[in-house]
C-alpha cells in the first residue's frame, strides 16, 4: 500500500515529538509552524520538509494534521484569508484535528469541510509530552467510520490506545471532559497536600500513602514528585492550555444542559491561578497558588 502524504501544522511541545514518530515510522512529512525557529529541530531528517506557510504544506497532501493551541487558531488557519488551508487542500483530503479544540466548533468544521469535498475527524490526545515522545498517547476519535479507519494506521504511530467515541466533535468533547476530571483531581491533591503540610505531615509521605490507597490518581502517580514537590513545575503542559480545556468542558456541559456546579467551581480556581501566575506558567504550578494560600 502506498503511504499517504502528510502535512503537519503546529510543531510545538506536542506536535514536534508526534511528527518525529511519523518520520520514525517511515512517513514523509511536510511541516509548518508559525515559529520558524522550529525548522532547525528537524534538520537531521531527510523525510521532513519545512514549509514557510501552512498553504505550502497542505498542497497535495492526503492527510492534514493540526496540533494547534485552540479552536480559534484552528478556525483561523482553516478558513481565514486567501491562504486558508481549506482553499489550498486537494479534494478528498482528510483533516485530522489533534488539538484540544471545542466540540461544537469541530462539528461545524466537519460540515463545512464536507461541503468542499474534504473529510474531517477530531483526534485529540492525552498523555503529555512524555507519551508524545514515546508514541504511546491515548487518542480519542470523532467522525465517520471510513474517515477514522483511513486515519487509524497513521494515528497508531503516535498513540497506543485509540478509541472511536462517536461523530465529529465527540473526540473533542471526551478530551475536554477528561481534562476536567484530571484538573479536578490535581486540585484536590494540591489542597490535600497543603493541608497535611500545615498540620506538620511530610507531603512526600502523604503522597506515598495516596499512591497505596484509594486517593491515587494521575497527579499523585506522575506529577507530585516529578514536577510539584521539587518546585520544577515543568511538565510541558501550560496552565493556560489547561484553563482553556476547562473552559471548553464547562461550556460543553452547559450546552448539553447537564450539571455543572463542580466544574464551574473548578474552572474558577484555574482561572484565578492563570491570572496570578501569568503567561508561561506550567499547569502543575497551580500547587504554588494553593500551597501559599
Ligand atoms: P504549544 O504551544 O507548545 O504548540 C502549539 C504550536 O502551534 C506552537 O509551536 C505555535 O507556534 C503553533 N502555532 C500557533 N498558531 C499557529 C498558526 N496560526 N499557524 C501555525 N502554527 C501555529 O502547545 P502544545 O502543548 O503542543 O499543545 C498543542 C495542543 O495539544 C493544544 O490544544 C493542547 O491543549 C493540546 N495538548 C497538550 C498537551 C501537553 O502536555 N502539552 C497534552 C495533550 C493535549
Amino acid at each position: 500500500m502506498t503511504q499517504p502524504t502528510i502535512a503537519f501544522i503546529g510543531l510545538g511541545q506536542m506536535g514536534a515529538p508526534m511528527a518525529r514518530n511519523l518520520l520514525k515510522a517511515g512517513h514523509t512529512v511536510s511541516g509548518h509552524d508559525r515559529d520558524a525557529s522550529i525548522a532547525a529541530r528537524f534538520s537531521d531528517s531527510a523525510s521532513f520538509g519545512w514549509c514557510a506557510s501552512g498553504a505550502d504544506a497542505v498542497r497535495g497532501a492526503d492527510l492534514v494534521i493540526l496540533m494547534l493551541p485552540d479552536s480559534a487558531i484552528v478556525d483561523q488557519v482553516l478558513w481565514q484569508g486567501e491562504s486558508a488551508l481549506s482553499a489550498q487542500m486537494t479534494s478528498g483530503a482528510l483533516v485530522i484535528d489533534m488539538s484540544s479544540s471545542d466540540p461544537m466548533r469541530s462539528r461545524e468544521n466537519a460540515k463545512k469541510l464536507k461541503a468542499l469535498d474534504l473529510d474531517f475527524i477530531d483526534a485529540p490526545v492525552s498523555g503529555g509530552v512524555k507519551k508524545a515522545e514515546a508514541g504511546t498517547l491515548a487518542i480519542m476519535m470523532g467522525g465517520e467510520v471510513a474517515a477514522v479507519e483511513r486515519a487509524r494506521p497513521v494515528l497508531e504511530t503516535m498513540g497506543k490506545t485509540l478509541t472511536h467515541v462517536g461523530e465529529a466533535g465527540a473526540g473533542h468533547a471526551v478530551k475536554a471532559l477528561n481534562n476536567y476530571v484530571s484538573a479536578a483531581g490535581l486540585l484536590a491533591v494540591c489542597e490535600a497536600l497543603a493541608a497535611a503540610e500545615k498540620f506538620g505531615i511530610d507531603p512526600h509521605l502523604v503522597n506515598q500513602v495516596f499512591n497505596a490507597s484509594t486517593g491515587k490518581n494521575n497527579t499523585t502517580e506522575n506529577k507530585v514528585e516529578a514536577f510539584m514537590l521539587n518546585g520544577a513545575f515543568n511538565s510541558g503542559f501550560a496552565l493556560a492550555l489547561m484553563k482553556k480545556d476547562l473552559e471548553t468542558a464547562n461550556r460543553f456541559i452547559g450546552q448539553v444542559e447537564s450539571a455543572a456546579e463542580f466544574s464551574s467551581a473548578c474552572l474558577k480556581l484555574w482561572q484565578d491561578a492563570d491570572q496570578r501566575l501569568g503567561k508561561g506558567a506550567d499547569h502543575t504550578a497551580i500547587y504554588r497558588c494553593i500551597n501559599l494560600a
